[in-house]
């Protein structure tokens, strides 16, 4: 088959791979449905993340259930599933406790820019749809898998209370599912810290109450004079650069809470800083696991849709162009099918 691999800066290729085999009783085989560009697959296109040799790419995914090893429980062949961009047991003590994406035996997933794609730990890392879903639904089922998956762990690590305030950090398919989750989640102020007109417009679709274009000092200035120099009560850090990282810490009000779901990148906090500013912070690697079952039967359900953050759709054969439409920020994330 063909399938997604990067063998450089810049140099995404669709070319020959080798079909992937159940290698183990628990693992399983999805053919892909639809699949997408991440955020964080543009760190190493752009050469800022260093890979050794050819990277096959891609986490997000959902399908159809082609194989199952002999020891995989609770799914059937043909099912429509997903899954999280982490593979979990869901039976370790992190897996007991909805830290998924710290299990005992967690693998980020890494192949699924392709039509077919190994699963491990299946049973309990796919969760299946009661049938088959229309195919309207296949955005927002697969958004399910990591970006709104970890937006939504964004508004539930900041502790979003119903009425409360939020700042959303960064503006990007995270944030924008940020402001989704915030909004489900019932908050009553969501302010989005952007520059950019269309990321802004798109911000305002998903629940955004209010837009602050400014950066750094002033950009804390005015969310401080928008919340009567108190700050939020829920910070959603959604880009992982030091200065997201200390915009969302000048924002939050003392006794609040800050998520960070950005995979940081050259962030340095001080010690004295964190001690004085007095907030709760829980980040990480989004346990997406924990939040599927939910989230699919919310869009199964048509109560929520995440699928507008897809805003460009390419057969996945024009991986590449999608990779270019991304980093050259033509497109806030790619939809590939098969
Ligand atoms: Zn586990």
């Amino acid at each position: 088959m063909q399938g997604t691999v990067l063998h450089g800066p810049g140099d995404i290729r669709f070319e020959e791979v080798p079909e992937p085999r159940l290698e183990q009783p628990t693992d399983a085989i999805v053919r892909i449905a639809a699949t997408c560009v991440c955020g964080s697959d543009l760190w190493p296109y752009r050469g800022l993340q260093d890979i050794k040799g050819p990277t096959r790419m891609g986490h997000e995914y959902c399908g159809y259930v082609e194989e199952l090893g002999p020891a995989v429980h609770g799914l059937r062949k043909g099912q429509f599933v997903v899954g999280s961009f982490v593979n979990s047991d869901n039976t370790c003590p992190a897996c007991s406790i909805g830290y998924q994406s710290s299990c005992e035996q967690r693998r980020f997933v890494s192949e699924a820019q392709s039509p077919l794609l190994r699963v491990a730990h299946a049973g309990g890392t796919l969760v299946p749809a009661p049938e088959v879903p229309d195919a309207a639904l296949l955005p927002g089922l697969l958004a399910c898998s990591d970006v709104l998956g970890t937006g939504w762990y964004a508004a539930d690590a900041a502790r979003v209370r119903p009425g409360g305030t939020v700042v959303v950090v960064g503006d990007g398919a995270v944030g924008q599912m940020a402001v989704l989750a915030a909004r489900e989640q019932g908050a009553g102020r969501i302010i989005v810290m952007s520059r950019h007109p269309l990321r802004q417009q798109l911000a305002r679709h998903f629940g955004a109450t209010d837009i602050v274009a400014e950066r750094g000092a002033e950009g804390v200035g005015a969310i401080l004079e928008m919340t009567r120099g108190v700050g939020a009560d829920s910070v959603l850090e959604c880009v992982g650069t030091d200065a997201a990282m200390h915009q969302a810490l000048g924002v939050t009000r003392r006794g609040g809470s800050m998520a960070f779901v950005g995979v940081p990148h050259g962030v340095q906090l001080s010690g004295a800083a964190l001690f004085m500013s007095q907030l709760r912070m829980e980040g990480g690697p989004a346990p997406v696991r924990r939040f599927l079952p939910d989230l699919m039967a919310r869009v199964l359900a048509g109560r929520m849709d995440p699928s507008p953050v897809f805003d460009l759709r390419l057969p996945l054969g024009e991986v590449a162009e999608g990779y270019r439409a991304m980093d050259e920020r033509r497109a806030i994330k790619v939809l590939l099918m098969p």
